[in-house]
């Protein structure tokens, strides 16, 4: 038996382009573009609200986070961020509707020239598992060029 990341995934993805590494096509970049917030600001917690279809489909995600800068200085978390401690005046409670969202893939797209599946690497998260870690393989959506799909540009 082949198992999928023993063909054509690989573990360690091709570099991300420039423009890419300034502006992610995440939640938080849309975010920080939407409501003006600081640019190295970060989600600590979003929910879906107005769920239909089981779940998948939702009217808006509700979304809170702040710019975070201390971390654990001992203990089992050592090095990592305190979400507990956000720097003073970042935080912000903000909601982002799914038309936003797809909204501003789009443009992202448009603007960057990449593949947002992909993160203009031609290579797309296809999992993680314990031993192997994240798993990643070529896009289907741009056929692993990393551009923008021609299918969205002529939608
Ligand atoms: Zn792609």
């Amino acid at each position: 038996m082949t198992r999928p990341w023993e063909s054509d995934e690989i573990t360690e993805r091709p570099p991300l382009p420039e423009a890419v590494k300034d502006r992610p096509p995440t939640m938080d970049q849309n975010a920080i573009e939407r409501f003006n917030l600081p640019k190295d600001w970060q989600h600590c917690g979003w929910e879906k609200r107005g769920t239909t279809n089981g779940g998948r489909d939702f009217t808006h995600l509700a979304i809170e986070g702040a710019v975070y800068k201390t971390t654990y200085s001992r203990g089992p978390r050592k090095g990592q961020i305190n979400y507990r401690k956000p720097e003073p005046g970042t935080e912000a409670s903000i909601s982002l509707t799914s038309e936003e969202m797809d909204a501003w893939i789009i443009q992202w797209e448009v603007e960057t020239g990449y593949c947002h599946n992909c993160w203009g690497t031609g290579y797309a998260w296809n999992g993680w598992t314990a031993g192997i870690g994240t798993r990643y393989k070529p896009c289907r959506r741009c056929a692993a060029t990393g551009k923008r799909a021609l299918a969205e540009a002529a939608a």
